[in-house]
C-alpha cells in the first residue's frame, strides 16, 4: 500500500544555489518540504537542474544548529573538524540567546574599544538575501567603524568586476543569459556551465540547435564542448596570449568597428599598439591553439551580426584575472559587439546572490551601488542616509578576504563576525586561513550548520536556511527576485536579520527594522539602480530587472545601448600583457592543480553534502586526472592518490577524465575530508585581490599517507 503525501501548502520562491536564479515552488506538508517544482521564471521557464530539484532536504538535516553554542573554556581551537554531533558537544556548550549575544556582541565591542576600529572585520555571505548583505555591511561600517567587510565575491569575480568598472563603468552583465538565443556567435571561456550554471547551459544548447555558433575556450574539455562549433583547449594560464592574438587578427585584417571605436570608446591606439606583437603565429605555441584557428575564430566573432561572451572563474581566478577580463572587454569594444540584444559581456555569477551582495555594498571599497568609500560625496550621502554625524564613516577602503587573514597574523585584526561563509574551506592556503581564524581573540559565526569555520568559533549563532526566510536575491542577469519563507526554522534558530540587529544593539546601535521590506525600502533609497523597485511590485511580479530607476520603469535587459556609465559616456580600452602564474610547475612539484565545483555539490558542501539525494550521487572526494597521466603515475581509476603542494597534502580518489589537460589535475573544493584549498596558492591579482585558485604547482603519487 502506498500512502500518497499531499502538500498542505505551496510557496513560490527561487533556487538557493547558483546565480542563474531559477524560480521554483516549495511543496510543503507539516513544516517539511516534500518536493520542489520549477516555475515559469524569466531565467528558467520551468527548468531546474539536479541541485534545484533535489537539493532541498538539507534544511531538515539532523546536523542543523538549533541552539546557540559557546566554546568550552578548556576546548583548544585545534584538531580536525568533525561532523559527529556527539564530539561537537565536547567542544561547545549550549547557551541562551541572551548569553550568546551578550558574549558575541559584547566582546566585539570590547575589542573595538580597546584596540581600535580596524581590529574588527566581517565576512557576509553571497548566500544571504540582499537585505542581509546590506544590513551586515552597514553594521561593519557604522558599528565596527571601518570598511573591513568582504565576502566570497573576492574569491570569484572580483577581477571581472574591477575590469568591468574600469572599462565600461558597471560591474554587472550587459545582457542576460537568455540573449544567447539571439546571438549568432557565443564564446564561453573559462566556464563550465553544464556543471556550474546548468539551466543556463540548456539555453546555450538550445541556441546551438537553432544555428548559433558556439566557441568553447577552456583548458578543460567540458560537456558543453560537445556542442561547440570550435573547441579551443588552450594551455592553462595562457588566456592573455590567446585573446591578444585574436585582437591582433581583428586589427590586422581591418575587422574593427571604426564607428563604434570613434564614437563610444577611448584608448584604442594604446590597445592596437599593444596587440601588434601578439601575432597568432607567435602565440600559437604558447597557448596551444594553432594560428589558423585563432584567425578563424577572431573573424567569426568580429563579423557576426551578434556575438556574445560568457565567462567564469577560469578567467577570473588568476593573478592576471583582471587582465583576462580586460581582454574580453576589449574584444567586444573593438568589434562593437555590445549594446545590442545578442551581444555583450556576461560574467556568469556563481552564488545565488553574489551579484546582489556586491550591489548591496558587501565589499571593502564600495558602498551600495558601487559608490567608492573614498568619494567624499558618496560618504556624505551615506552619513545622511544612515543618520550619522558628518565625518563618521571611514574614508579608507577596508581589507579584502585574504588580506584580513594576513592582518590576523599581524595582530591588527583581533575579532571577526562571519555570517554564512566558510573561509576555513573556501580560502586559498586554507591551513593558513584556519590557523589565522583559530588565533583570533574572538570569532562569532552565524550559520545553519557547524561548518569547518564554525568549528573554530568562540560563539555560534544558529540561523535560518533559505526556505525559512523571506528576502530578495539578485541573479546573474541583474534580476531582483523574491524568495519567500516556506517553512519555520528548527529549534531556537533565528532569522539572520534579527541576529544582525541584536549584534548591532550590543555594539551600541539602535536599529528597529520590523520587517525585511523596511530594509529593502532603505536600500532602494540609497541605490539609484534599484530605486524604482518597490516591495509591492516584487510581491506581485516576483522579479524585476535593474537598472530600474523610477517606479513603473520596466527595467533594462540590455544596457549600454547609447552610452557607458563612465565620465563622457565612453568605454575605455585597457591593454594587457602576459603575466605568468605565481607558482609554475618545477621538478619538485611538476603538475598543475585546478580547483572548481561539481554538478551535484555546491561550494564548500555544507548544504549539498547534507542533501541526501545529491550526496548519494557524489559521496566521495575525487580528483579528475587525464587517463594517460594516471597511467604514468602507476595508478588506475578508483585508486587512492595523494596530492601535495608547498602548503599542504590531501588524499582522495582518482577518476579518469580525458577532458583534463595533460599535466593538470582538477579537484572540487566541497569535500571536508580532502579540503583542496589546503593546497591552493594565496597569491593575489594586484588589482582585484582575487587569489589564484586556478593554478598552482603540485606533485601526485598513488596511494594514501
Ligand atoms: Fe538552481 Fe542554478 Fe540549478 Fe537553476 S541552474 S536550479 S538556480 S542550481
Amino acid at each position: 500500500e502506498v500512502a500518497l503525501t499531499v502538500p498542505d501548502k505551496q510557496v513560490d520562491s527561487v533556487c538557493p544555489y547558483c546565480g542563474v536564479g531559477c524560480q521554483m515552488t516549495y511543496n510543503v506538508k507539516d513544516n517539511k518540504i516534500l518536493f520542489v517544482e520549477g516555475r515559469d521564471g524569466p531565467a528558467n521557464h520551468g527548468r531546474l537542474c539536479v541541485k534545484g530539484r533535489y537539493g532541498f532536504d538539507y534544511a531538515h538535516h539532523p546536523h542543523r544548529l538549533t541552539v546557540p553554542l559557546i566554546r568550552r573554556a578548556d576546548a583548544p581551537k585545534s584538531g580536525d573538524f568533525t561532523m559527529d554531533p556527539t564530539r561537537v558537544m565536547d567542544v561547545f556548550r549550549e547557551a541562551t540567546w541572551e548569553e550568546a549575544l551578550e558574549y558575541a556582541g559584547g566582546k566585539l565591542a570590547e575589542i573595538r574599544d580597546n584596540f581600535g576600529k580596524k581590529a574588527l572585520a566581517g565576512f557576509g555571505s553571497a548566500k544571504g538575501s540582499n537585505e542581509e548583505a546590506y544590513l551586515f555591511q552597514k553594521l561593519v561600517r557604522v558599528g565596527f567603524g571601518s570598511n573591513n567587510v568582504d565576502h566570497c565575491t573576492r574569491l570569484c569575480h572580483a577581477s571581472s568586476v574591477v575590469a568591468l568598472l574600469e572599462g565600461i563603468g558597471s560591474g554587472a552583465v550587459s545582457n542576460p543569459v537568455m540573449d544567447v538565443t539571439k546571438a549568432e556567435v557565443v564564446i564561453v571561456i573559462g566556464a563550465n556551465p553544464t556543471v556550474n550554471h546548468p539551466v543556463a547551459a540548456t539555453w546555450i544548447k538550445n541556441a546551438v540547435a537553432n544555428g548559433t555558433k558556439l566557441i568553447v575556450m577552456d583548458p578543460r574539455r567540458s560537456d558543453l564542448a560537445r556542442h561547440a562549433h570550435r573547441f579551443m583547449q588552450f594551455k592553462p594560464d595562457t588566456d592573455v596570449a590567446m585573446l591578444n592574438a585574436m585582437m591582433h587578427v581583428i586589427v590586422e585584417e581591418g575587422l574593427v568597428d571604426k564607428d563604434f571605436i570613434e564614437s563610444r570608446t577611448i584608448g584604442f591606439d594604446e590597445l592596437r599598439a599593444n596587440v601588434a606583437e601578439y601575432t597568432p603565429e607567435k602565440m600559437a605555441p604558447i597557448c596551444g591553439i594553432d594560428a589558423e584557428t585563432l584567425r578563424y575564430v577572431a573573424r567569426l566573432y568580429a563579423t557576426s551580426k551578434g556575438s556574445m561572451i560568457l565567462w567564469g572563474m577560469g578567467v577570473s581566478q588568476h593573478v592576471h584575472g583582471t587582465d583576462n577580463a580586460r581582454c574580453l572587454i576589449a574584444l567586444s569594444l573593438m568589434t562593437g559587439q555590445i549594446g545590442r540584444p545578442g551581444t555583450g559581456l556576461h560574467p556568469l555569477r556563481g552564488q545565488n546572490n553574489v551579484q546582489g551582495a556586491s550591489d548591496a555594498g558587501l565589499i571593502p571599497m564600495m558602498y551600495p551601488d558601487y559608490q567608492h568609500v573614498s568619494d567624499e560625496k558618496a560618504r556624505a550621502g551615506f552619513e545622511k542616509h544612515w543618520k550619522l554625524a558628518p565625518g563618521t564613516l571611514d574614508a579608507n577602503p577596508g581589507l579584502t578576504v585574504v588580506e584580513i587573514m594576513d592582518a590576523i597574523d599581524a595582530g591588527t585584526v583581533r575579532g571577526m563576525y562571519i555570517m554564512g561563509e566558510n573561509p576555513a574551506m573556501s580560502d586559498p592556503d586554507a591551513n593558513h586561513a584556519r590557523a589565522a581564524l583559530a588565533s583570533l581573540d574572538h570569532l562569532v559565526v552565524q550559520d545553519i550548520f557547524l561548518t569547518e569555520t564554525a568549528y573554530l568559533a568562540d560563539v555560534i549563532l544558529p540561523a535560518t536556511a533559505f526556505a525559512e526566510k523571506t528576502g530578495t536575491f539578485t541573479n546573474t542577469d541583474r534580476l531582483v527576485q523574491m524568495g519567500r519563507q516556506a517553512i519555520d526554522p528548527p529549534g531556537q534558530a533565528k532569522p539572520d536579520l534579527w541576529i544582525i540587529q541584536e549584534i548591532a544593539r550590543r555594539m551600541g546601535l539602535d536599529w528597529q527594522y520590523k520587517h525585511v521590506s523596511e530594509v529593502f525600502d532603505e536600500m532602494r533609497h540609497a541605490m539609484p539602480s534599484i530605486a524604482g523597485i518597490t516591495w509591492d511590485r516584487l510581491e506581485r511580479d516576483n522579479a524585476v530587472m535593474y537598472p530600474c530607476r523610477k517606479e513603473g520603469d520596466p527595467g533594462e535587459a540590455v544596457v549600454f545601448v547609447e552610452d557607458f556609465p563612465r565620465e563622457s559616456g565612453r568605454a575605455r580600452f585597457v591593454p594587457a600583457d602576459v603575466i605568468p602564474a605565481a607558482e609554475r610547475p618545477d621538478t619538485e612539484y611538476p603538475m598543475v592543480l585546478i580547483t572548481g565545483r561539481q554538478l551535484e555539490h555546491w561550494h564548500t558542501g555544507s548544504m549539498t553534502r547534507r542533501a541526501s539525494m545529491l550526496d548519494a550521487l557524489e559521496p566521495d572526494p575525487v580528483a579528475l586526472v587525464h587517463p594517460l597521466d594516471l597511467d604514468e603515475l602507476g595508478g588506475k581509476p578508483g585508486d587512492v592518490i595523494t596530492i601535495e603542494s608547498r602548503r599542504g597534502r590531501i588524499t582522495l580518489y582518482a577518476r579518469a577524465d580525458a577532458g583534463s589537460p595533460r599535466g593538470a589535475i582538477f579537484v572540487p573544493f566541497c569535500y571536508y575530508e580532502a579540503a583542496i584549498n589546503r593546497l591552493t596558492n594565496a597569491a593575489l591579482d594586484p588589482f582585484a585581490k582575487i587569489p589564484e585558485f586556478k593554478y598552482c604547482a603540485i606533485k601526485v603519487s598513488v596511494g594514501g599517507e
